[in-house]
């Protein structure tokens, strides 16, 4: 079983789709029973499906975002 700092680890990984099948599916158990790294997916899902919509330049402020949550989970578990 993932702790919560592992998955956001392999985060951006699972959300890329570049997880292996063992690690995704631990990634997968660990979101089925706890809420707030589901709530961190999909933080993180929708910062990064808004980043791919705008043009160059303007991501910088997302991936600060992105980082602040990060780092806000972190200080979470
Ligand atoms: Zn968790």
């Amino acid at each position: 079983m993932l702790s919560c700092k592992e998955l956001v680890a392999h985060s951006s990984e699972f959300i890329d789709g570049q997880l292996g099948l063992g690690k995704r599916m631990s990634v997968r158990l660990h979101l089925a029973m706890c809420q707030h790294c589901r709530r961190f997916i999909k933080q993180m899902r929708l910062s990064q499906a808004v980043l791919r919509q705008l043009p160059p330049g303007q991501s910088a402020e997302l991936d600060a975002l992105a980082a602040k949550l990060a780092e806000l989970r972190r200080n979470h578990s």
